[in-house]
């Protein structure tokens, strides 16, 4: 197998100015429904190139209308993750980008009293020596990121990734204390939890702003 490097970070905020002006339009609670969910997806698209960045390729010759051409195909097969169902906001930008990659599914449920999450569903692919990229738009407590992470690990995958599109610092310290080899990717880390578990400034509830549930 393909020996590559993914980060030796295990929090990387991409930083680009159309993503915090995308993210500032995503906070502003006057944005609409429709065009929370466009946003969702145009700054999952950075999240997503910034996460796989460093995968390694294979050659491949092809020819040009005027020549043969030493190119590339991606050398690792992909699996996306969405934690339901949120994460089912930054699907459709993973699977038009990596077009061969296969999807499993997780669900999990938050416990609105405790915020504790539990597993309602989950469907994997066949994830063995594959790179994986767990996706879920909010890394709150790390609570819902761990069970999906877990989850992942017992098939064997050669690489996981979270990518999430805001995190908060308690989610990211749970996760770097547990799994220090699971690279977070997001668009910003904000400033903390609220005795809700809603991270603020934040964004709301991102499944009740993209599916219109609240
Ligand atoms: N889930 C959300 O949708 N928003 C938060 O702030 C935290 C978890």
């Amino acid at each position: 197998m393909a020996i590559f490097y993914v980060s030796d970070m295990s929090l990387n905020i991409v930083k680009h100015p159309l993503v915090d002006k995308i993210l500032t339009d995503l906070r502003d609670e006057n944005t609409q429904d429709s065009r929370f969910r466009i946003l969702g997806k145009q700054v999952t698209y950075f999240l997503l190139i910034e996460a796989t960045k460093n995968l390694a390729t294979k050659p491949r010759r092809i020819r040009t209308p005027l020549s043969d051409f030493d190119g590339v195909d991606l050398a690792q097969s992909i699996v996306i993750v969405p934690i339901l169902r949120s994460g089912l906001a930054m699907l459709e930008p993973a699977i038009d980008l990596f077009q061969d990659a296969s999807v499993g599914y997780i669900g999990l449920e938050r416990n609105e009293k405790t915020a504790v999450a539990g597993t309602y569903y989950c469907k994997f692919p066949v994830m063995k020596d594959k790179f994986v990229m767990i996706v879920d738009p909010m890394l709150a407590t790390g609570h819902s990121a761990e069970l999906a992470i877990e989850a992942v690990l017992k098939t064997g995958p050669a690489h996981v990734v979270m990518i999430s599109i805001v995190a908060a610092p308690e989610g990211v310290k749970h996760l770097e204390k547990n799994y220090p080899n699971v690279p977070i990717y997001a668009a910003a880390i904000d400033e903390k939890l609220n005795d809700k578990k809603f991270i603020v400034p934040g964004l709301g509830d991102f499944g009740d702003r993209a599916y219109g549930t609240k």
